[in-house]
């Protein structure tokens, strides 16, 4: 099989596993409680707190594990909202952020709030202009994801917490797809927010965090018992988040060796899509892009039906998002961007992750363009 879906989700790394397997039997204790089986699981908790404080270049204290990305941009927007509405109920977002931010703030709009949706340029950058006029007096968040998930598109996150900060606006970012892949840091970024979760890098699935910067003031996300002093109730999910402070320590170890030979075969693999397929176009910016990330339009015929084809060849990839795919609407961001809905549907997306070798590559330039000639040849759209 060759797996270049990473983005949707990765497979758990062995230490990972191994890290996590007693939690699950031998050290069951309740972090809770006071006898010493606790003390290991509360001991257990607080190393991982360590290690993703570390990966985001923040304090232990100022990270919230949640049960994944999805619960954290929930938080830190609802949070917000609910608990600064005597402020304002003004928030922008992108119209290109994964679903998680954006049915929230639909959410939001039917509770009254109002919700300013910033245009994206034709590589899916935020317009920054459009930003700084919609800031307004009411305005109490601002969330803008750190890169895309389908096209991979980076945004500026760095200037764009310069303008909103100086509004005295919250800033919070998904780096869903950003957090384990490159370095960051919150304080270079100048985030209040973040998001991430443990599956996308090799982490378990079900477990992330919510970075809330000290003096942020964030309403709980889950009313109950003290746990995450007292901010999202429920007895911890111990082994997820001892394998997600596993999955940060190896990510901080080892991503930058990964980066540069993802990101070689990532090149090749555009590079020999261009050469070998006409008619196409490669979505994202072409350099500020997750370097694993390839999202091109086979123009004349459907994402779905090249999907199919590839997985008979034993290769796993997408169209759109994980969470959209299987829907016939056209993806959200490549409308965004400007492609036209019948171009939209012929989108396939590689994302590449650890695992991959260079014999994957040449695998998938070895059958897509015998593929992409036999259903073109059955498209009505296809004159050549
Ligand atoms: N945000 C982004 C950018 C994502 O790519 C995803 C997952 O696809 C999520 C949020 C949701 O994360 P989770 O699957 O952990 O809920």
């Amino acid at each position: 099989m060759v797996y270049m879906d990473y983005n949707a989700t990765t497979p758990c790394d062995e230490r990972v596993f191994k890290e996590m397997l007693p939690y699950f039997s031998k050290e069951f204790g309740n972090p809770s409680s006071i006898y010493g089986l606790a003390r290991n699981s509360r001991k257990a908790l607080e190393t991982a707190r360590e290690r993703v404080a570390k990966l985001l270049d923040c304090k232990p204290e100022e990270i919230f594990f949640t049960s994944g990305g999805t619960e954290a941009d929930n938080w830190a927007i609802t949070g917000t909202a609910f608990g600064m509405r005597d402020k304002g109920k003004h928030i922008i977002t992108s119209s290109i952020e994964h679903h998680a931010v954006l049915n929230t703030c639909k959410f939001l709009e039917k509770m009254g709030y109002e919700v300013t949706y910033l245009p994206v340029d034709r590589y899916g950058i935020v317009d920054i202009e459009a930003l700084k006029k919609s800031i307004r007096k009411d305005t109490i968040l601002v969330t803008i994801m750190a890169a895309n998930n389908e096209i991979g598109t980076v945004q500026p996150i760095k200037e764009i917490a310069e303008i909103v900060k100086g509004k005295g606006v919250l800033f919070h970012t998904d780096a869903v797809q950003v957090a384990g892949k490159v370095h960051l840091s919150v304080k270079e970024m100048g985030v209040d927010m973040l998001s991430l979760s443990g599956h996308k890098f090799y982490g378990p699935k079900g477990v992330g965090a919510l970075y809330v910067r000290k003096g942020v003031r964030l309403i709980p996300f889950l009313y109950g018992g003290g746990q995450e002093k007292g901010k999202r109730a429920g007895t911890e999910n111990v082994a997820g988040i001892v394998g997600l402070g596993k999955a940060a320590e190896i990510a901080m170890a080892e991503m930058a060796e990964e980066a540069e030979r993802i990101g070689k075969m990532r090149d090749d693999l555009e590079k020999g899509i261009k050469e070998k397929i006409p008619e196409i176009i490669i979505n994202g910016h072409p350099e500020k892009r997750l370097y694993n990330t390839l999202n091109v339009c086979i123009k004349y015929i459907e994402g779905e039906s090249i999907l199919l084809h590839l997985d008979f060849e034993g290769i796993c990839a997408s169209s759109g998002s994980a969470c959209t795919s299987g829907s016939l609407e056209p993806s959200h961001v490549l409308l965004a961007i400007g492609i036209p809905p019948e171009i939209a549907h012929s989108s396939v997306r590689f994302s590449l992750g650890k695992h991959n070798k260079r014999e994957d590559v040449a695998k998938v330039l070895d059958v897509l363009p015998g593929i992409v000639e036999k259903l073109r040849k059955m498209s009505p759209f296809w004159k050549q």
